[in-house]
């Protein structure tokens, strides 16, 4: 009889993991995006469990657990990309469970929630471009293999305007570089997709390090339905057509060209 194949993580990798969340914490401080983690000195396990959760914390016994479920549906880069997100939650937001979300939604409503994880998908982005070498595009597959596995056609309205201001995010972040004087710079990207069926725009909430405003993204009914389509409808996209499409909203939503060697790069795919 065979023997029934262990599900999760092979050790190589999980040795893999612990190694990224060390370095990220360690990136995360000389970045001065945190101050000091020496609390954050969890033991760390991978079980499988066929549940939906993707991060557990227990204060009481400084232990975290990742699920590693998701590596049965998508592959260990996605995973890590995953679990490097749930980590900034923990170590930086200090929101690492689900409750902790819950009360976030009840007390400061679901924007701020949205904002939080727009956050999260900013700097675990900025980490996979500085330390582990990512352009833009070898990045957005990495999404679009997250939109297959989250492929869910109820789309719900927080969950596009989150993946919208993630998008925002990222691409600015990969293709404006900040002056070399400033050691981290950003703007988060919150956005509101309602007014796109009334003006033909997107309203948007611009979150930089120095202070916030408010700014409107160009985005014609036709844009906004492109742009869902790569979210709902990514069984009909290849991974070119789906990057390509994200790529262009981005920047015209940015108001930049789309840089001739990511077109080129693209055209490749
Ligand atoms: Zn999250």
């Amino acid at each position: 009889m065979a023997k029934s194949k262990k599900r999760g993580l092979t050790k190589k990798n999980e040795d893999e993991l612990i190694q990224t969340l060390n370095d990220f914490a360690g990136w995360l401080v000389k970045k001065k995006i945190a101050k000091n983690l020496s609390n954050i000195d969890h033991t760390v396990e991978m079980p499988f469990a066929n549940e939906d959760w993707t991060m557990k914390v227990d204060e009481k016994n400084k232990n975290v657990s990742f699920n590693t479920f998701l590596v049965e549906k998508s592959s260990f880069k996605y995973y890590k990309m995953v679990i490097v997100h749930e980590f900034f939650h923990l170590a930086v937001q200090r929101v690492p469970n689900k409750e902790d979300s819950t009360r976030i939604k009840d007390d400061f409503g679901e924007e701020l929630m949205k904002l939080i994880d727009i956050e999260a998908d900013f700097f675990t982005a900025l980490y996979f471009k500085e330390k582990l070498g990512y352009g833009l595009i070898d990045y957005l597959k990495l999404y679009y293999e997250g939109s297959r596995v989250f492929y869910d056609r109820r789309i719900r309205g927080v969950k596009l305007e989150r993946f919208i201001g993630s998008l925002l995010s990222i691409t600015k972040m990969f293709l404006i570089p900040v002056s070399k004087k400033e050691d981290v710079a950003w703007d988060l990207y919150l956005p509101t997709i309602n007014p796109v069926y009334t003006e033909e725009s997107l309203h948007v909430l611009v979150i930089r390090r120095e202070h916030i405003y408010l700014d409107e993204i160009k985005a014609s009914y036709q844009d906004f339905v492109d742009i869902k389509k790569c979210y709902i409808n990514i069984d009909k996209l290849s991974v070119k057509g789906y990057v390509d499409e994200l790529i262009k909203f981005s920047c015209r939503a940015l108001k930049i060209e789309v840089p001739e060697k990511v077109q080129n790069e693209i055209n490749l795919l």
